[in-house]
């Protein structure tokens, strides 16, 4: 079997499953539409659970010159906004696919000396010239959801295009813990410190090419004092009265969603 993600310009080309809004990335030995001579196909074993069922499939992976409109059955669609129209599985295939591409175009050249890179196996390079070996790296970032008694911190950064809030979030640096950089990016952009800090779990980040790794803190100590450079607004919110929060896509979302069905279990049990 052979399922194939093609994207051109962050969105993913997608086949319309009937009527009722499904879709699915395309499938087939032959490409879902037609290819230009210097269109390159990345071709990557796979091993893994599609559609409930476990399948051993070649991923094909292409960039496509321009986005294909007017083709019966075909939609190009915001990889985002795919997140709520695809399975689990093929979204992940899809941003494995976005950040192969990202990836490939931001390292044509190699780092050490300049030579053009080859393609070593599916998902490397090296270098012919000076041999070094370029495997990808996603930028890592943490996301931390804190809590102080019935209520939750959220902010608004300045890069938010929507109105939404989210948790604050922020670049690991070079030589620094992930529980370090949770600590130094509450301090630097709320002022605030925390305790009982807990691994919640991670989360590829093909915007384009990030690995958000979730937190979770109680309160401890400090006065809320917003950086005013990355972030607009920011305090503390009970569940009843909630700002507009992030979509499903995020592992923002899973924090705070995690934290008001807690609640609701809690409620449940008094
Ligand atoms: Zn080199």
């Amino acid at each position: 079997m052979t399922i194939w993600s093609c994207l051109c310009a962050g969105d993913i080309l997608l086949r319309r499953e009937g009527a009722d809004g499904a879709f699915s990335l395309p499938i087939g030995d032959e490409p879902p539409v037609a290819l230009q001579p210097w269109n390159i196909v990345t071709t990557i074993k796979n091993e893994s659970i599609v559609n409930s069922q476990f399948s051993i499939f070649n991923l094909k992976i292409v960039r496509l010159d321009k986005p294909v409109v007017g083709v019966e059955g075909l939609e190009m669609m915001g990889l985002r906004k795919s997140h709520a129209v695809l399975s689990p599985e093929e979204y992940q295939l899809a941003s494995k696919a976005a950040e192969l591409i990202y990836w490939d175009q931001n390292t044509k050249y190699c780092g050490v000396c300049g030579a053009p890179t080859k393609w070593m196996t599916d998902i490397s390079k090296k270098c012919p010239e000076c041999g070094k070996e370029w495997w990808p790296s996603p930028s890592t970032a943490i996301i931390v959801r804190v809590t102080r008694g019935e209520t939750i911190l959220l902010v608004r950064a300045r890069n938010f295009r929507s109105n939404h809030y989210g948790l604050v979030a922020g670049f690991l640096e070079t030589g620094e813990s992930l529980e370090q950089c949770v600590e130094r990016e509450l301090r630097e952009e709320v002022g605030i410190s925390v305790k009982n800090l807990k691994y919640f779990g991670s989360q590829p980040w093909p915007f384009p090419f990030g690995l958000m790794v979730g937190f979770t803190a109680d309160y401890a100590d400090g006065e809320i004092h917003l950086q005013k450079e990355e972030l607009t607004e920011g305090g503390w919110f009970t569940r009843d009265n909630l700002p507009p929060i992030p979509d499903k896509a995020s592992i923002a979302r899973r924090l705070i969603d995690d934290w008001l069905m807690r609640d609701e279990r809690l409620k449940m049990r008094d």
